[in-house]
């Protein structure tokens, strides 16, 4: 297969979903549906009142994220690729994210919150109709402190899961791999997580983490490889892109179709997002991941049709990034079968590329984003072709960097 020596020289690529079918045609053949997004929804606002308590910073109680409008950031594409970039150019600031500073605010956050409320309610001290501000109080604390979670990470979600966790007084432990950065290590720590640390990748920090977990009958394990909530989750931020745009003016249909381009690690955070996406807006948008050269573990999957069943390493490659949020070599089997038909396609970046975008980024609009979360810049290059005659609005999800530290951003600024 062509495509897959591509993939082994660690070329650049652009794959179009030769399965992609019209979301009507296939909607009701997923293991989700509208109503998991809609009651996802729903909970979160049941936590809006605990939420805006303990972080005050959240307005609303609701963890949102704006869109950024960049037009000199498009002018910059224009030049930096020597070709046009059709439409108007947004970037989805979910760096901006509270508590977490990334789209792992989303899953995350939301599948801690739904797991406390189901103990709690189990538990006999909490029903559906209280307010859930008493959420944060000793007796919650103590109640939750008996409960363990645990989850395995490259960095990010260990950082939602572990604050949201401890904040709820759970017990928490976090199975970092080998390319954790250690900052995040050392925030988690002072939060009161047990950081578990492994000289491996991604995979093996799962693994190692589901069998700890699964030793101790009161912990939870977030499967960040198979877990139904942390998707539903990043679903709730696609569907909440419309009343947003709306308020902005912007419309989408046929003519305006919105192009979204979503940094992908295991998939759950992009593959959510994009379900979401679809339930709003259907066909008028179309989604594409963006992967490493040296971990396209989705767009592998994808295209091999054989999902977890295959790694990076089968073909040779090392899964070796600076996008530390992107590192993992095999992709969620969940996600890959629920993208089959709804992805238009995935492309692949060289790391040399995403230091480039993050610096003109930085330069051009004024605003920091993480090596990981840059991934999506060279979509509209990609697709430029694919939207002659229209208007698309190009969405480029910028995924996280609000938590790194200044040192850290002078370090990536200067690569
Ligand atoms: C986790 C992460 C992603 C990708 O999410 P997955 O669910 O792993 O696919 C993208 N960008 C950043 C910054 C992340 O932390």
């Amino acid at each position: 297969m062509d495509l897959i020596n591509e993939l082994k020289l660690m070329r650049e690529v652009m794959w179009s979903n030769p399965g992609y079918m019209g979301f009507k045609d296939y909607c009701d053949t997923i293991p989700v549906t509208e109503d998991d997004v809609r009651d996802a929804e729903a909970r979160l606002k049941r936590f809006a009142p605990y939420i805006s308590k303990v972080f005050p910073e959240v307005v609303d109680g609701i963890i949102e994220s704006p869109i950024s409008y960049i037009p000199n950031m498009r002018e910059w594409l224009v030049e930096y690729s020597g070709g046009p970039v059709p439409g108007l150019l947004y970037l989805k600031r979910d760096d901006l994210l509270n508590i977490a500073g990334s789209i792992k605010a989303r899953g995350g956050i939301y599948e801690v919150l739904k797991h406390a409320e189901t103990l709690a309610i189990k538990g006999g001290l909490l029903s559906e109709e209280d307010d859930y501000s008493v959420l944060d109080s000793d007796p919650f604390r103590e109640f939750f402190g008996r409960h363990t979670i645990q989850v395995g990470s490259t960095g990010n979600l260990g950082l939602s899961i572990g604050i949201m966790s401890a904040c709820l007084g759970f017990k928490v432990i976090v199975h970092m791999s080998s390319d954790a950065r250690a900052w995040k290590k050392a925030m988690l720590r002072s939060k009161g997580v047990t950081v578990v640390e492994y000289p491996y990748d991604y995979s093996i920090a799962v693994e190692e983490g589901r069998k700890n977990s699964d030793l101790d009958p009161l912990s939870h394990f977030v499967d960040d490889e198979n877990s139904k909530d942390l998707f539903l989750g990043y679903a709730v931020g696609g569907v909440r892109v419309k009343a947003q745009l709306d308020s902005m003016g912007i419309v989408i249909d046929e003519e305006h179709p919105l192009a979204v381009y979503l940094p992908c690690g295991v998939g759950g955070g992009p593959g959510g997002v994009a379900y979401g996406l679809k339930l709003v807006y259907g066909d008028n948008v179309h989604c594409y991941f963006a992967e490493p050269t040296h971990s396209p573990c989705m767009l592998l999957g994808l295209a091999t049709g054989k999902h977890d069943q295959i790694a990076v390493e089968d073909i040779g490659l090392d899964n070796k990034t600076e996008a530390d949020g992107l590192a993992v070599g095999r992709p969620s089997s969940f996600v890959g079968r629920i993208m089959e038909h709804l992805l238009s396609g995935a492309f692949t970046i060289d790391d040399k590329r995403l230091f480039q975008y993050l610096k003109a980024l930085y330069e051009r609009e004024g605003i920091f984003i993480e090596p990981s979360a840059t991934a999506g810049f060279s979509g509209p290059i990609f697709t430029r072709d694919q939207y002659k005659g229209k208007e698309p609005v190009q969405l480029v999800w910028a995924t996280g960097g609000s938590l790194v530290p200044q040192e850290e951003r002078k370090f990536f600024l200067n690569k």
